[in-house]
């Protein structure tokens, strides 16, 4: 089993360089396939061994081989944040059904992360075609009746479509459609434990960061991180955040 994880780990990570691609050329409206990778800053055509995920960025000191720009820290945060992330997903489900549609939504949380970060955007051209494919999946896939999934993309849909007005701005569109896929995925209850567990974790981290000066008061911050960690611990650890709850507060 241990080298079956192995192969899912590096698997995973190079999925995860793979989606750092995606992200980048669709904020800048690249075509995914050509040109093939190069430095951003002498556009020289990169060697396979600068492709290795991860360990590239270590060996080569965080800068390009060619023309020594600094390489963006981002790219190995993508490739472990994926590695991480699907690895989690994979150990927690095990091999089922059910691992195909929170697969691919932990996918599309993976590339929002990387463009919310980046742009502080979540692109419609990645959200919309997988809410499609995750209801398809929904309607053959799942422990509950498709309408419960349905309600729960309906549910995720207008929560934050409301927290959009009363903020008036503070929540994006692509956050909105973004959380109509997680409901579908997680079903009501565990949508909106997402999004209690995002907040949360959201704000003790806008805390830390003004804490250590990285951070100002009124500053936006980036939600999309923070959407991933409290869907995937919601959806894995559900009942047991629920019923430590209830032993302590009822
Ligand atoms: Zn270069």
């Amino acid at each position: 089993m241990i080298f079956i994880d192995i192969l899912v780990l590096i698997y995973a990570l190079i999925l995860g360089s793979f989606f750092n691609v995606v992200a980048i050329r669709l904020l800048n409206k690249e075509s995914l396939v050509f040109p093939p990778s190069h430095c951003i800053h002498c556009r020289h055509r990169l060697h396979v061994l600068d492709l290795i995920p991860v360990l590239s960025y270590l060996f080569l000191n965080g800068k390009c081989r060619y023309c020594k720009a600094p390489i963006s820290p981002l790219y190995p945060f993508g490739e472990l944040l994926t590695a991480v992330s699907i690895f989690f997903v994979y150990k927690s489900i095990g091999l089922s059904l059910e691992l195909i549609p929170v697969l691919l939504l932990t996918v599309l949380l993976i590339i929002s992360v990387l463009t919310d970060i980046r742009k502080q955007v979540i692109l419609d051209a990645v959200t919309l075609p997988m809410l499609g494919v995750l209801t398809i999946i929904r309607l053959f896939i799942g422990n509950e009746s498709f309408w419960y999934y349905l309600i729960g993309g309906i549910v995720g849909f207008l929560l934050l479509f409301l927290i959009a007005i009363v903020s008036k701005g503070g929540m994006g569109g692509g956050d909105i459609k973004l959380y109509a896929a997680i409901g579908i995925v997680l079903g009501p209850g565990l949508t909106v434990m997402s999004l209690v567990l995002a907040s949360f974790v959201g704000a003790i981290a806008g805390l830390f960061l003004m804490m250590i000066g990285k951070l100002k008061r009124g500053q936006p911050i980036a939600f999309g991180p923070f959407i991933m960690i409290g869907t995937l611990f919601s959806y894995v650890y559900g009942r047991e955040i629920w019923d430590w709850y209830m032993d302590i507060f009822l």
